[in-house]
């Protein structure tokens, strides 16, 4: 059995061309049963009936309706909670990840030398030119610093043997960042490329603050360079300093000139103050991260659901 899990966020535009696609698949793969496991994320419009509507007429559709939005993370941790096939994928609801790759991607699977098949886009084609410059710029910095490797391009939609999915299913962590985290678990992975595809119908829910705090969020997860790179510059601006006070007392005791110039004082002051908020900023970063976590507050809360035996706070 193949499960497909599907977050959806206001999606009622693109999910009737979705279904077909998915049908047409399954039909294609007629040797294998499938399972289309749709979330949704606390939309606010008619996604909700029309998956009631779907599951009504088709019993391979499964529905987990949360209380509300938990964002496209908590959906596909709870899709990873919740499936029951011996493959699993992952793909967005709105054809950016074409559903007709799905029978090409599982033929490495079935000849045993990987364990997941991973897309990445080869082209950032009809994705706005500055959106692409940070998105590059952000690649670098993480596989820079970041312990896994995430591959620039690299998307969500997945196909996975299930021991995969049960891996992350157990990565409890609350702060989830699915790019690092499909690397850190590791498994032989094939890099299946394609050419970028335009959202089907609706709009984007990602607005570029809203990435921007996510590749943060990410950097920070997956990497301790930031923390270090606090505590080296605190050492070099000490050191720094130490050099300058020896300086300035070795000038006194020989010209016993009296230090001129507040204005130059006054910048180093107001330098010196900004790096300190700086690294208090970074360490900040991580010490909201270890809140959050210490909560131990469910990912998501599921309030609707025509799965039997759901996990629903989670
Ligand atoms: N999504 C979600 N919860 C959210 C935002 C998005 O479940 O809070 C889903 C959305 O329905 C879609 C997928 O995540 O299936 C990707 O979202 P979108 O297409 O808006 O992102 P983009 O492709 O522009 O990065
Ligand atoms: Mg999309």
């Amino acid at each position: 059995m193949i499960s497909l899990i599907i977050p959806c966020y206001n999606e009622e535009q693109t999910l009737p061309i979705l279904y077909t696609a998915l049908c047409q698949v399954a039909e294609e793969m007629s040797a294998h049963e499938f399972e289309f496991l749709f979330i949704n994320d606390g939309s606010k419009d008619r996604t909700l009936e029309l998956l009631k509507e779907l599951a009504g007429t088709d019993s391979r559709v499964a529905y987990l309706s949360f209380s509300r939005n938990f964002g496209k993370e908590a959906a596909m941790y709870a899709g990873f909670c919740n499936v029951r096939g011996d493959y699993v994928a992952v793909m967005d609801a709105d054809m950016q990840d074409p559903p007709e790759l799905l029978k090409d991607m599982f033929s490495y699977l079935e000849s045993g030398a990987y364990d997941s098949v991973a897309t990445r886009r080869v082209s950032r084609k009809g994705e706005p030119p500055i959106r692409s410059l940070f998105a590059r710029i952000f690649y670098k910095v993480i596989n820079c610093i970041a312990d896994v490797d995430v591959v620039d391009g690299a998307r969500d939609f997945r196909l996975m043997k299930r021991e995969m999915a049960d891996a992350l299913a157990a990565m409890g962590e609350y702060n989830r960042f699915s790019k690092g985290m499909f690397g850190w678990v590791g498994y032989r992975t094939y890099w299946y490329p394609y050419e970028n595809v335009e959202r089907a119908a609706g709009e984007t829910k990602w607005s570029f603050w809203k990435l921007l705090k996510y590749s943060l969020d990410g950097i920070v997860s997956f990497s301790q360079v930031p923390l270090s790179l606090a505590s080296y510059s605190g050492l070099f601006f000490t050191f720094l300093s130490f050099l300058a006070i020896c300086f300035i007392v070795v000038r006194k005791c020989i010209y016993g000139d009296p230090v001129p110039g507040w204005p130059s004082l006054a910048c180093i002051v107001t330098f010196i103050g900004g790096i300190q908020l700086f690294c208090m900023g970074i360490m900040g970063q991580y010490l909201a991260k270890v809140y959050m976590e210490v909560k131990k507050r469910p990912h998501y809360i599921i309030s609707e659901s025509n799965k039997e035996d759901v996990r629903k706070v989670q």
